[in-house]
C-alpha cells in the first residue's frame, strides 16, 4: 500500500466513523427531542382534545350511530329510554313534562316523603318529594356540606291544584305571557312529578333568582348536581327549547345514569331526547 492508497483508506474509515458516529447521535437526538417535547404537545392536545371533544361528540356518536352498537352494548350501559314507558308514564323517573307533555289532572306520586334537610319553609305542601329523589337529594345536600357549601330546599313536589293557585296568582301580578315565562301552566309542571326541587342559599337570601348561579352554591349545584341523579332543567340561553327562562335553582331527578349522560352532552332534556332520535314535540 502507498502512502497515497493509505490517505484514502484512513480517510475512508475516518468518514465511515463519522457518518456512522452522526447516525449514532441521531438516534440519541430523536428520542431526547421526543422525550422532551412529547409531554407538552401530549398535553396541549389533550387540553384541545377535551375542549373539542364536547363539540364533536355528536357529531361522531350521529355519524357511527347506526354502527356502534355492538360497542356501546359491550363497553357502556345502554340508557333505553322508551316513549310510552318513560316519557309518557308520570310515574317513570325519566318523565317528560314540559308545555307540550301535561300530566293529568289527577296525577299524585304515591311515594311522596318529607324532606329530612333544611328547607326556606316549614311547610309541608313545600318540602315533600318522591322517595328516591328526596334521598339522592340528601346525599348531595350532605356531600356539599362537607365542601362548606350549605343549601336549602324551597319547593318540592306541588300538586295540580296548588299550581293552579300558583299561576293563577303570578298571572294577576304579571300578566298571561310574562307568567308562561317563568311559571308553569297546571298540568306542566315538573313539581307535580315530585322529581323536582327548587334550592337555593342564604347568599341570595333564601330566594330564587338567578345570581343564585354566580354564588358559590349555584356553582356547586351546577358542577355537581348529575353526581347525585339532578339536572339543571332550565339551563341559560335555552328558553326558546325549554319554554322557560334560566332558572340555576331547578333541579329534576332523573337518576344518576341519565343525569350524568344529560349534563356530560351539555343539553337540554329536550334536545338530549331529540338526539337520542326520540321523536319529541318541542314548539308551542
Ligand atoms: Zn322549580
Amino acid at each position: 500500500m502507498t502512502y497515497k492508497q493509505f490517505r484514502l483508506f484512513t480517510c475512508v474509515l475516518m468518514s465511515l466513523f463519522i457518518l456512522s458516529g452522526c447516525t449514532d447521535n441521531d438516534y440519541e437526538t430523536e428520542p431526547e427531542d421526543t422525550v422532551e417535547e412529547m409531554p407538552q404537545e401530549e398535553t396541549q392536545d389533550n387540553d384541545e382534545a377535551e375542549i373539542n371533544d364536547g363539540i364533536n361528540n355528536e357529531t361522531e356518536e350521529e355519524g357511527t350511530h347506526f354502527e356502534e352498537d355492538e360497542d356501546v352494548e359491550s363497553d357502556e350501559p345502554v340508557i333505553t329510554i322508551n316513549m310510552e314507558e318513560d316519557l309518557l308514564d308520570p310515574d317513570s323517573i325519566k318523565v317528560l313534562v314540559n308545555k307540550q307533555y301535561a300530566l293529568p289532572e289527577d296525577y299524585s306520586p304515591d311515594d311522596l316523603v318529607t324532606l329530612d334537610l333544611p328547607t326556606v319553609f316549614d311547610d309541608p305542601n313545600l318540602t315533600n318529594m318522591r322517595e328516591r329523589a328526596a334521598q339522592a337529594l340528601r346525599e348531595m345536600f350532605h356531600s356539599a356540606k362537607d365542601e362548606g357549601i350549605v343549601l336549602y330546599a324551597r319547593s318540592g313536589y306541588r300538586s295540580y291544584q296548588t299550581q293552579t293557585q300558583l299561576f293563577d296568582r303570578y298571572v294577576d301580578r304579571d300578566g298571561l305571557e310574562a307568567a308562561n315565562r317563568y311559571s308553569a301552566r297546571p298540568g306542566e309542571s315538573e313539581h307535580q312529578t315530585g322529581l323536582a326541587i327548587d334550592v337555593t342559599s342564604e347568599s341570595v337570601n333564601y330566594q330564587l333568582t338567578e345570581r343564585f348561579g354566580e354564588t358559590p352554591e349555584g356553582l356547586w349545584v351546577e358542577e355537581h348536581a348529575h353526581e347525585f341523579g339532578y339536572i339543571i332543567r332550565y339551563p341559560e340561553g335555552k328558553e326558546e327549547i325549554t319554554g322557560y327562562q334560566y332558572e340555576p335553582w331547578h333541579l329534576r331527578y332523573l337518576g344518576k345514569e341519565l343525569a350524568a349522560d344529560v349534563a356530560e352532552s351539555g343539553l337540554t332534556y329536550e334536545e338530549y331526547l331529540l338526539e337520542r332520535r326520540i321523536d319529541i314535540e318541542i314548539d308551542e
